[in-house]
């Protein structure tokens, strides 16, 4: 089945689990999204000068736009995924647990911060954050509501309003979403459909920052496109994510997590996990467990299923070459391996793979699809050796006898976010920024990091008494005396400062 029709000006929406055509959007230009930027930019007026109270009002009411109209949007997901109902409610889900946060957190993340003014004691320092105008949202097809989810609320409370460019395999749930947001009485998301042009488009804009989620390899496209007008980027990029298992934990536990996420969403899930480490004294067990969970999965189309169709058709040749390389470098499939072609053309079976090593395709890029390699390891070392041994960065877990052995590893590997004896779900707290490191991409979501990524850092600097222009005495001709710069650079810096300021600072009979 071919993805989902695209020719020069208009996309057709397909569910890739049935074949059912669902729609079509037009592909727009970039002089039609520049356009639509603009109005976006007359809104950004308004909703910028409201407080941020009042926008965390707002927010609510969008919340209440989305819990009306939960079932249509999740049912929009699902078609247009070919995920079953339930995991698209999830998406719908989150949203809300996003909308609340940020309709409860947001004054606080944003209001102005004073900050120590020392040296220059007589002026007051302070932080402002102050909205960018327009942010451009770009997203992928995975999860078309729990993405966007991650970024609109933080993004709109920040009192930007938005451009958002859905994927071209889901372009109506991204046209719904906006909807639901702007049947709340003010239209702050703008939608622009259309493929990569598009998104070019998008970038050239003139809109103030660009969020994008989606894969590296567009992401330098983006950032090359962004370096003509320098216009800010935060990148969500893939990840390759290892789980570490140490001999002592709970296996079962251990081995359920790892089954449950990699096959979420058919595998198509940044933070899917897709490299499993595991020490000698745990891996048979380990495997068995995992291989008895993953015959528990039930894959389909209805709604009583687990997981559904691969969204993207071409995902299933990208799958069916690393495991063809891997197998023929001497790994075995334990479970799996094969296109379910009864259940439909876009369905592959939930696959587990052992004997992988470090060097496989399989192991280093990112699959993107339900396959669980687990490897055996020698020592702990080497698990986070070769889990720190990936171009990606985005989210780990460990799974060991106690958080405190768990915490200490989690200390070691790079990655933005680590899930000690769990696995993924820290993504799910609002309160936690979310971002990678290295390929995985840069800047943070969610969080009060969420807020001021969407925002512009001010500072005031005021005078605390009087009216101190400390800058005239730059002015007054007087030669500085170099000796008497260095002496006070000795004194306030050098060895024994502390001491000597303390001493005055008691001479003056302040503690
Ligand atoms: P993609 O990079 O192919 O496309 C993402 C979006 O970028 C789409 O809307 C697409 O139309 C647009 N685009 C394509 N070319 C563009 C260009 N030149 N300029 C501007 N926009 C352009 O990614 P995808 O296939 O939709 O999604 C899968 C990828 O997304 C995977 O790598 C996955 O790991 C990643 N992802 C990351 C996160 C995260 O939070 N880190 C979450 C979900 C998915």
């Amino acid at each position: 089945m071919a993805l989902a029709a695209i020719t020069d000006d208009r996309i057709e929406s397909m569910n890739p689990a049935t074949g059912e055509i669902l729609g079509s959007v037009p592909v727009m230009s970039a002089d039609e999204v520049r356009e639509v930027a603009q109005r976006a930019r007359k809104e950004a007026l308004e909703w910028s000068r409201l407080s941020v109270r009042a926008r965390q009002a707002h927010l609510l009411r969008i919340r209440s736009a989305v819990v009306q109209r939960s079932e249509e949007l999740a049912r929009m997901v699902a078609a247009e995924t070919g995920k079953p109902l339930p995991d698209a409610i999830l998406e719908v889900f989150a949203l809300g647990t996003f909308l609340t946060y940020c309709a409860k957190n947001a004054a606080r993340a944003l209001r102005p911060r004073r900050v120590s003014s020392k040296p220059l004691v007589l002026k007051r320092a302070t932080i402002t954050y102050e909205p960018y105008g327009v942010i451009g949202v770009i997203s992928p097809w995975n999860f078309p509501v729990g993405i966007p989810a991650q970024v609109l609320p933080y993004a709109l409370a920040a009192g930007n309003t938005i451009v958002y460019k859905p994927s071209e395999l889901t372009p109506l749930t991204g046209i719904k979403l906006a909807e639901i947001f702007n049947s709340a009485g003010r239209h702050l998301i703008h939608v622009v459909t259309g493929d990569g042009r598009t998104g070019e488009g998008l970038v050239r804009s003139g809109v103030d920052k660009i969020e994008f989620t989606g894969s590296p390899g567009v992401a330098k496209r983006i950032l090359a496109a962004a370096a003509d007008t320098l216009t800010p980027v935060v990148l969500e990029l893939g990840g390759k994510d290892p789980m570490i298992v140490c001999e002592g934990a709970d296996l079962r536990k251990a081995a359920r997590s790892a089954v449950g996420v990699s096959f979420h969403n058919s595998g198509q899930f940044c933070m899917a996990i897709e490299r499993v480490f595991v020490t000698p004294g745990a891996y048979d067990r380990f495997v068995e467990e995992a291989v008895a969970a993953t015959r528990e999965i039930k894959q389909g189309i209805g709604d009583d299923a687990n997981i559904g169709s691969m969204t993207r058709p071409q995902q299933i040749d990208v799958i069916e070459r690393r495991l063809a390389d891997a197998t023929a470098k001497g790994a075995r499939i334990l479970m799996g391996g094969h296109r379910r072609t009864e259940l439909g053309e876009n369905f592959f079976e939930p696959t587990v793979i052992v004997d992988v090593d470090p060097q496989m395709e399989l192991m280093k890029e990112e699959t993107f699809g339900p396959v669980l390699p687990i490897m055996r390891v020698d020592s702990v070392d080497e698990a986070v050796r070769l889990a720190n041994d990936s171009d990606y960065g985005l989210n780990a877990s460990v799974f060991a006898p106690s958080t405190a052995q768990a915490r200490t590893i989690a200390g070691r590997l790079v990655a933005g976010g680590v899930n000690l004896n769990d696995a993924v779900i820290g993504s799910g707290i609002p309160a936690l920024p979310f971002g990678g490191e290295k390929s995985s991409g840069f800047g943070r979501l969610q969080g009060e990091e969420g807020f001021r990524e969407f925002s512009r850092t001010k500072t005031l600097t005021e005078n605390r008494f009087g009216k101190t222009a400390l800058a005239a005495a730059m002015f007054t001709g007087k030669r500085v005396d170099p000796e008497r710069l260095l002496g006070m650079m000795r004194l306030m810096y050098g060895k024994g400062a502390r001491e000597r300021l303390g001493g005055l600072r008691k001479k003056r009979g302040r503690k």
